[in-house]
């Protein structure tokens, strides 16, 4: 390409992305906290302009259920959604999704292992020496506590539901219904897991599960990540306020 032709093109293209407020957009990656065995916990952020939401996905705290991860690439590969800060781990559990077990290289299960109504609770749900006993859900509860989301959506599998979560359910039900899963209230009490935790700590706030199904397709994947999607602009739009 001549010289002449090849600068006009950059002007072109500087124009196009001066004019573009997704091309203004930051993209960060972030290791936010290291697993027992030292593989690290990554946070991927995107941020629209003037974001009014903040909303954290967690693609995978059991590592035997990674399915949800599926769903984190593909939010992590796209823009933030219109005035919403996106924020995505698709693993707080790297040890156990390496060994596809639930729990992380101790064999605690990292969502029995938060702070609010923490039990020691042994066998599959062993849920560790005390509340933050682990440095994965240690990187979680900081995360949480520095970025304070309006909305957090843990994927797990395999009961194929949205877990109706105590407080306001009105984001969990909107998300079922985009994602094409039924609401239901999961029989608790569930100690120490991390959305109830989130729930108590900021009442304003919603965090809830989404329960994938056992096998899922490509089909799921995309309409889990325009369900996301879909919640977060709504949310943060000034109608629904
Ligand atoms: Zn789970």
């Amino acid at each position: 390409m001549p010289e002449r032709s090849r600068l006009r093109w950059l002007g072109a293209l500087a124009f196009l992305a001066c004019l573009s407020p997704a091309l203004a957009r930051a993209d960060e990656r972030e290791v936010v906290g290291r697993s027992l065995d030292g593989r690290p916990i990554i946070l991927f952020s995107d941020s629209a302009l003037n974001p009014a939401l903040k909303v954290l996905v967690v693609g995978d705290i059991h590592g035997d259920e990674p399915a949800g991860m599926r769903i984190a690439r593909r939010l992590i590969a796209a823009e933030a959604p219109p005035r919403t800060e996106l924020l995505v781990v698709p693993t707080i559990n790297p040890d156990g999704l390496a060994a596809g077990t639930r729990g992380n290289a101790r064999g605690v299960d990292l969502n029995r292992n938060f702070p609010f109504r923490w039990q020691p609770l042994g066998g599959g749900e062993y849920a560790g020496a005390g509340p933050l006993s682990e440095p994965e859900s240690r990187a979680a509860h900081r995360l949480i506590l520095r970025e304070k989301p309006d909305l957090t959506i843990w994927f797990h599998q395999p009961f194929g539901l949205i877990d109706k979560p105590e407080g306001n359910p009105f984001a969990a039900h909107r998300f079922a219904d985009l994602i094409g899963l039924p609401l239901v209230r999961l029989r608790g009490p569930f100690p120490g897991s991390a959305s109830r935790w989130q729930n108590h700590a900021y009442p304003t706030s919603t965090a809830f599960v989404a329960e994938l199904p056992h096998r899922v397709g490509n089909l799921l994947v995309r309409r889990g990540a325009t369900a996301v999607r879909t919640l977060a602009a709504e949310l943060a739009s000034p109608a629904v306020g």
